[in-house]
């Protein structure tokens, strides 16, 4: 656990076919059309799996649902109604095979109210390496930090996970880009207003090799994504 609060210490840093009645139609337009439906049905689902042109909404789990506890707004610090940035974390502590997230949560909130006397724990939404989502801290309220950098309108992004030491999963990064694209779309923001942590401020968060996938040539697509359908938030 102390080398846990120490590395957060350091970071802180179906779509359903349209409607279509086979009864309005003439009986042989009808039935041929009925013979396509599983064709065409296939044809939509793959194209849903390739992200290329079907809106879909995410799942995230509530703070409820990883057992939050309440946070203290007296201490925290009102946010813009418009964001100007997102940036994107790591939590600085390596990942364990089947751990509970939920637990992992708690564990940053207990440091971070208690130990830090922040309100909350410090960002907005996290990435576990399973793909799961989950709602951090309120975006009504500014992110927290110990680096040197204002995170006032920041929308803040935490994958958990120590990526100085670990690679991300394929399920967290696919999770990350659709979570940054679905903000970047809600918020009215683009790809150039996405930042890692160690860009605005003096960190090496999110880590080595989160950075080298987000920057390199194999990295996400964001820009055209946002420009794409819709990804929309729970
Ligand atoms: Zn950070």
């Amino acid at each position: 656990m102390k080398l846990l609060l120490s590395l957060v210490l350091t970071c802180s840093c179906s779509r359903p076919a349209g409607p279509v009645l086979l009864a309005e139609l003439d009986a042989p337009v009808a039935s041929a059309f009925a013979d396509l439906v599983p064709a065409i049905r296939d044809a939509a689902v793959e194209a849903n799996d390739a992200s290329s042109d079907a809106a879909a909404a995410l799942s995230m789990v509530q703070r409820s649902g990883w057992r939050a506890s309440p946070a203290i707004p007296s201490r925290m610090k009102p946010n813009p109604l418009k964001p100007r940035l997102l940036t994107i974390h790591h939590s600085a502590a390596r990942n364990r095979p089947g751990q509970d997230d939920g637990q992992v949560l708690a564990g940053i909130q207990a440091y971070q109210v208690q130990v830090k006397h922040w309100g909350d724990l410090a960002y907005h939404y996290f990435v576990g390496p399973s793909g799961a989502l989950y709602e951090g801290r309120s975006l009504r309220y500014a992110a927290d930090t110990t680096t040197h950098y204002d995170p006032t309108g920041h929308i803040t992004v935490c994958v958990l996970g120590n990526f100085e030491e670990e690679e991300p999963t394929r399920p967290a990064k696919k999770a990350l880009v659709e979570l940054v694209v679905a903000l970047l779309q809600k918020h009215g923001l683009s790809s150039a207003d996405v930042r890692l942590h160690r860009e605005v401020a003096q960190t090496l968060c999110p880590g080595k090799t989160l950075r080298e996938w987000w920057r390199g040539p194999s990295g996400p697509k964001v820009g055209e994504r946002v420009r794409g359908p819709r990804l929309l938030l729970p």
